[in-house]
């Protein structure tokens, strides 16, 4: 299968083939109302600022840019989440790397030691500060979501913090020198009270709300007894396959891990 494979070049030049990702100072990225997609093929006005190389694919290559000078009619430039419903698992990888690399690019332009400017991205995507000297790399943050069964039913939780009618699994930061694992069984204790046993990993994927790598885990709750962290959640409930409430859509990680627990317990 065809596949975007992520890639970084400074000096690759735009073919008349590759598509073009336009994100502007607002970061909205430009979305073709006609094709319902944000890859842009290389048949508009020629961008203004640079291009960097960030996918390939057999024959074709993804630039980034910035904005646009003239936009056609079925042209507009769409916040993350406006963008979010159009939307598969590729093209989310897509937008998110973009977003990412983006903001590596043009947001992130001082030493945070000397407050000195740091050179322009280069090909290896590091940036250099020549008064310390020292070179930077791009960071993200790892975080863990997990999905406790017991028996035959699944635990879902509403955040404090997120969309409060979504019912989905319980999620936080790893912490500095910890786990996978121990993430897991620390997040599971303080948000829901419970000891868990057997996790096992589901998948993972890149989430640009802003810069998440976000690591999927279903485990085995040895108790249904939750003792909800009010802060953070507003109800833990346990579900029947049969009769759940509204989840996180596709193609979220969350999504997909509520999909494969129930799989596996029907
Ligand atoms: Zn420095």
């Amino acid at each position: 299968m065809n596949r975007f494979t992520s890639s970084f070049s400074i000096k690759q030049t735009l073919k008349d083939n590759d598509f073009i990702v336009s994100i502007n100072e607002n970061k909205k990225i430009l979305f073709n109302k006609t094709e319902k997609s944000f890859l842009q093929s290389n048949k508009i006005t020629p961008p203004k600022d640079k291009l960097y190389e960030i996918f390939k694919m057999e024959g074709n290559s993804v630039f980034l840019t910035g904005e646009l000078n003239d936009l056609k009619e079925d042209q507009i430039y769409l916040s993350k989440r406006d963008l979010y419903p159009y939307l598969n698992e590729e093209s989310l990888m897509i937008v998110s790397r973009a977003f990412q690399l983006f903001d590596w690019i043009h947001k992130q332009n001082y030493c945070s030691r000397t407050g000195n400017k740091l050179s322009e991205v280069r090909d290896d995507l590091s940036k250099f500060c020549d008064k310390c000297p020292r070179e930077y790399f791009p960071k993200m943050s790892p975080c863990i979501l997990v999905l406790l069964t017991h028996g035959n039913e699944i635990l879902l939780v509403r955040h404090n913090s997120e969309i409060r009618t979504l019912y989905t699994a319980i999620a936080g930061f790893v912490d500095l020198g910890e786990t996978l694992e121990e993430c897991v069984e620390r997040e599971v204790f303080e948000e829901v009270g419970l000891r868990i046993k057997n996790i096992n990993y589901v998948g993972s994927q890149s989430w640009p709300f802003p810069n998440q790598l976000m690591m999927a885990f279903q485990a085995e709750a040895i108790s249904k007894d939750v003792h909800i962290d009010e802060k953070e959640i507003l109800e833990a409930s346990w579900f029947k396959p049969n009769d759940l409430p509204t989840i996180p859509p596709e193609p979220s990680l969350s999504n997909l891990l509520i999909k494969r627990a129930i799989d596996s317990l029907t």
